[in-house]
């Protein structure tokens, strides 16, 4: 089946979709995204994505290229095109394309805007979400302000690599307190041994999920608090359970720290009902 990218208002065929060898999203990851999930041809959550969206670009000063509504209409329409019914659907801001220079070109130029989707295996994540994955720790070598959705994602993808080739699915940033953090693509929770969710305060430690923010209402209405502390990998290590929170995962459960087996090595019940509940409370558009 024909793939179809969105690049600067117009939908075109995936092997024809380019940007600018000077755009500063290639150049200096001067550029924001999204990422939503996509179910039964539905947008997960578009609102609070395209709100996040518009705070990243406020703080990197890029000026929101398009209105919500309109940014909306695209995502849906590359969904359509690419005939996605579960699968995820990507937005990427940058400030545009202009002679290479540290400085924002003056006068500014037009923001880049692409969009592209694609299916996800459920099966397979079904399949993971059954077993329950392994994470392994490493130092946040990360930048100070990772609550901004850039496409800066380097110390990322160098974890995420370290993490497979340890046999894992996703790492765990620790700080240099011994805190964790975050995982390189998701929010990392624990359920201590006497019961307490623990997850990191929202700080510009971590980038604020919006699975994160969804499960929140999910406990909320089970009249389940939250902790929202730092905690420390020992903790962890001790933990009864843990999962990790992002659109394309939802609520996916955690059973091996860095080896050692949290609970008894099978997803426990607060990520299995958190995970079952999600969609009950996600806005799907
Ligand atoms: N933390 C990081 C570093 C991420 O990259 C992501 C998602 O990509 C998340 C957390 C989870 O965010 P969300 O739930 O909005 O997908």
């Amino acid at each position: 089946m024909s793939r179809f990218a969105y690049v600067n208002g117009r939908y075109l065929p995936f092997r024809d979709a380019r940007v600018h060898v000077e755009d500063r999203g290639c150049q200096f990851s001067d550029a924001v995204y999204e990422v939503c999930e996509v179910r039964g041809g539905r947008l997960i959550d578009e609102r609070r994505h395209l709100a996040r969206l518009n705070r990243s670009l406020d703080q990197m000063r890029i000026p929101m290229p398009m209105s919500p509504r309109a940014l909306g209409v695209v995502l849906r329409e590359v969904v359509a095109k690419n005939r996605i019914r579960y699968g995820l659907v990507y937005l990427q801001i940058s400030r545009g394309v202009a002679r290479r220079d540290l400085a924002f070109p003056s006068p500014s130029v037009a923001p880049t805007i692409v969009a592209t989707a694609r299916p996800l295996n459920r099966v397979r994540n079904e399949a993971l979400a059954a077993t329950g994955v392994a994470v392994v720790s490493m130092p946040d070598n990360r930048w100070g302000r990772v609550d901004i959705k850039s496409v800066g994602l380097l110390p990322n993808v160098l974890a995420r690599q370290a993490a497979i080739d340890r046999g894992a699915h996703e790492a765990w940033f620790v700080d240099s307190e011994g805190r964790v953090t975050e995982g390189a693509s998701a929010n990392a929770f624990i359920v201590t041994a006497d019961g307490n969710l623990i997850t990191r305060h929202a700080d510009h430690a971590i980038l604020q999920g919006i699975t994160r923010a969804v499960v929140f209402e999910v406990l909320k209405a089970q009249g389940l608090t939250v902790e929202e502390r730092a905690f420390t990998l020992a903790e962890a290590y001790a933990a009864r359970e843990a999962f990790v929170t992002s659109a394309t995962q939802i609520v996916m459960p955690v059973v091996t720290i860095d080896g050692h087996t949290v609970g008894d090595g099978k997803p426990g019940p607060v990520a299995t009902a958190l995970r079952r509940e999600f969609h009950r409370f996600a806005e799907a558009a």
